[in-house]
């Protein structure tokens, strides 16, 4: 009897411990778990991140993605980006999107590729405090000028450990002033992420963009172009889509007169000037030698008409001087606008090619709109 005591006794003794060990476990593994929920909601967002970042090519549009994410993921009250403007160049500038810092006017937010900041930065992958750069460095008037911005964090941006850039914080939302471990690492994985996206985007920037005129190439421009049309053909509204062919007028005469030097200044002018009236949709390229195709995203035929009036009298009004010459040229131009009828992006190309061709027939100097685009009478 008395042994049957002692045994239910260890039982029951047994169960209180188990029950015990079950709830100092639960409580441990409940954090572990949540720990670990905490990881793969990260790694999750992760993985979005770099969907995101890797489906956006245009390099504005690519930035102002990082900047959102990077505040939304990193709560910071503001970020800006420092990059080169092309790959030989040796100076970081500050991308003109920007969020949360107080940016002076006065203030050329530069630095040059050299510079002890940058060399310092280039040793970390997950980026330092300002304090740690005051600790590290010399501040001369450049890192005070970043400094004035009242940074919380800056990130090196590094793609196969190559520094192409980096990135500014700004104020933490959360009252803890600094980073933690945990927190750097998601940093190093957005800024590593962000840095391939980025050097991607430079990359078909520099493989699809006319070096004379910094407008697109005209295959880059065809594949836009197919790309456009493939979205209005399988959407139900209607978008309007026209293309501009503009050509400058006796080109020749001008290499001939003041030489090829001054021709390619003027050919220089006329792409500011139609970059100038378009806007960040449109898609402006050089087409030939002094030919110009523009792409105009939602724009109907009379305000296409309209457009290239204006930059018909921009380009006659302007005086290029050149080695203490004025030139002037003018430019003719050719509208055409889809008409919602699956015709192909070279047949509208080609229209517009056309109406551009009757521009010249007629003397010049003018714009023509496509037969097919005229409204019926
Ligand atoms: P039109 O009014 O009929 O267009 O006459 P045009 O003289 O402009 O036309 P044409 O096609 O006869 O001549 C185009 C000229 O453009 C010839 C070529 O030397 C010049 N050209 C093409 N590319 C460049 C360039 O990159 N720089 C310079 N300076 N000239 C170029
Ligand atoms: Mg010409
Ligand atoms: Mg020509």
């Amino acid at each position: 009897m008395k042994r049957q005591v002692k045994i239910m006794k260890i039982r029951s003794n047994k169960k209180l411990l188990k029950k015990a060990l079950h709830a100092g476990n639960c409580k441990k593994y409940t954090t572990k778990i949540l720990n670990q929920e905490k990881e793969i909601f990260d790694l999750k967002q992760l993985l979005q991140i770099s969907k995101s970042l890797n489906s956006v090519l245009e390099f504005d549009r690519l930035i102002e993605a990082i900047l959102y994410i990077v505040m939304a993921q990193l709560k910071t009250f503001g970020a800006a980006i420092f990059t080169k403007k092309s790959f030989a160049d040796n100076l970081f500038v500050l991308n003109r999107d920007h969020y949360g810092f107080d940016i002076s006017r006065d203030v050329q937010y530069s630095i040059n590729v050299d510079h002890p900041l940058i060399s310092f930065l280039d040793k970390s992958d997950s980026g330092h405090t300002p304090n740690e750069i005051r600790q590290n460095i010399e501040t001369d008037k450049i890192v005070q000028d970043l400094f004035s911005l009242k940074p919380s964090f800056f990130v090196p941006l590094k793609e196969k450990n190559r520094m192409i850039g980096f990135l500014l914080l700004g104020e933490k939302m959360e009252s803890s002033h600094e980073f933690t471990d945990y927190e750097k690492n998601i940093i190093e994985n957005i800024a590593s992420l962000a840095a391939i996206a980025i050097n991607n985007s430079q990359l078909l920037e520099m493989s699809t963009t006319d070096i004379m005129t910094h407008l697109k190439l005209k295959h880059y421009f065809f594949t836009l172009l197919m790309e456009r049309l493939d979205t209005i053909n399988s959407s139900d509204s209607k978008d309007y889509l026209s293309i501009l062919m503009l050509d400058i007028d006796f080109f020749k005469k001008v290499n001939d007169t003041y030489g090829h030097a001054a021709g390619d200044i003027v050919l220089e002018e006329v792409a500011r000037i139609i970059k100038s009236c378009t806007r960040n949709v449109d898609t402006a390229a050089r087409y030939g030698g002094e030919e110009f195709v523009v792409m105009f995203n939602n724009t109907t035929p009379s305000a296409a008409m309209t457009i290239a009036e204006r930059i018909r009298k921009l380009v006659e009004d302007k005086v290029i001087l050149y080695d203490g010459q004025n030139i002037e040229v003018t430019i003719s131009i050719g509208v055409s606008s889809y008409n919602f009828d699956n015709e192909s992006a070279k047949s509208i190309v080609e229209r517009a090619d056309n109406a551009l061709y009757e521009s010249k027939r007629n003397g010049r100097n003018r714009v023509t709109l496509s037969e097919k685009n005229l409204p019926k009478a």
